[in-house]
């Protein structure tokens, strides 16, 4: 079996590397000339819209799929026309426009914070009276890790935020003053097997991925199931296959849905250590029609992101358990270039390494 992944960032590599062992060959299709993905697989060079290259990594799968949302929908569809494509392209275009996202999640009857469309000044204005403040405008479409948004506390923010993203297609939201932020991870088979991970916990330093922890502390069984059943819905509504995530805002007892990636997820880096099967392996096995793998967690994990470079290797593995991923790209200021499990056996445990770890792993 040929995997073709469109993508060859840190997620195409750790595809990449969960798929040799189930026997499957994996490529990946990327405009740079020296992807991270390209240091342990065959990578075509070619933008995402570069119709011969996909026609290459098409001839050369029997099975496409992708670790980076803003493919272009048309490309996929293309793809879709000559090999099979999962997660569906539907999925794509749904999770590739803030605006269709929160739509379709209302559609699904999952609750998300207050939102509005917003193009036009009047619009904004309108907006900002219905929604009230404080609340967040971002940008419809290419927004990530926090980019293409700001926060409105006062009137003053308000014009400022429109001199800043004004005048193309915008989604106005409630600011949710929520106790934290989950994201769950759920994997369908292509025969409509649906397996969920444990809720995980994640904490962000300037809207990037800073700490997963999973399973998230302190969660009521209700909430986790409550989790799975949203995301449940969504994978059957779009006849998903493969992993999906999704990001949540708990406040109080509601769950309110921030956003879905429809591929695998920097707070599923964990699993690679922490789950009897990580979300790698099982994505490939979903795409792939093979059998999932459990998703039950193996003692409680701790993941820390490196942010513009990597710690010494050395002062890492000090640390008695610490699986390092470097992803050998260049250091960067604010680039994804690796990251760190820690693994403990028990929650108490976990409690008690953490702060040790957080002074650790802090970003500089
Ligand atoms: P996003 O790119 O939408 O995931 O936003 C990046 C981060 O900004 C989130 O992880 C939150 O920490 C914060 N954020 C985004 N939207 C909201 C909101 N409506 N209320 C409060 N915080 C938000």
């Amino acid at each position: 079996m040929r995997l073709g992944i469109l993508g060859g960032g840190q997620l195409g590599r750790m595809l990449a590397l969960a798929a040799y062992p189930l026997g499957v060959r994996p490529s990946v299709l990327d405009p740079a000339a020296d992807p991270c993905a390209g240091q342990v697989c065959p990578h075509v060079r070619g933008e995402f819209d570069d119709y011969q290259a996909l026609y290459q990594l098409a001839r050369s799968s029997d099975a496409v799929t992708y670790e980076f949302e803003n493919v272009p929908v048309a490309s996929a569809r293309w793809l879709a026309e000559r090999v099979p494509v999962y997660p569906p392209p539907t999925a794509l275009e749904v999770s590739q426009d803030r605006l269709s996202e929160k739509t379709f999640f209302q559609s699904l009857g999952i609750p998300t914070p207050p939102f509005a469309a917003v193009e036009h000044r009047h619009e904004f204005d309108n907006a900002v009276r219905e929604i009230g403040l404080p609340a967040v405008l971002k940008t419809r479409r290419f927004g990530y890790d926090g980019k293409g948004q700001v926060v409105i506390r006062t009137p003053a923010d308000a014009e400022a935020a429109w001199e800043k993203l004004g005048g193309r297609p915008l989604i106005l939201e409630g600011f949710v003053p929520f106790d934290r932020e989950l994201s769950v991870l759920a994997v369908r088979g292509r025969d409509g097997q649906v397996l969920t991970y444990p809720l995980v916990e994640n904490e962000h330093r300037d809207g990037i991925l800073h700490r997963s922890l999973a399973p998230a502390g302190d969660t009521a069984e209700e909430l986790a199931e409550r989790a799975a059943e949203y995301a449940g819905r969504i994978l059957a509504e779009l006849g998903y296959v493969g992993v999906l995530a999704v990001e949540w805002f708990q406040d109080g007892p509601r769950l309110l849905a921030n956003e879905m990636a429809p591929r695998v997820h920097n707070s599923g880096h964990w699993t690679i250590e922490g789950a009897a099967t990580s979300q790698f392996e099982n994505h490939v096995r979903a795409v792939c029609g093979l059998p999932l793998g459990s998703c039950a967690a193996v003692g409680h994990s701790a993941m820390y992101n490196f942010i513009g470079a990597v710690p010494p290797a050395a002062d890492v593995l000090r640390h008695p358990g610490a699986r390092l991923h470097d992803y050998g790209k260049d250091p960067r200021p604010g680039r994804k270039v690796g990251h760190v499990t820690l693994r403990a056996g028990s929650g108490d445990e976990l409690g008690d390494r953490l702060p040790e770890w957080d002074r650790t792993f802090d970003r500089v």
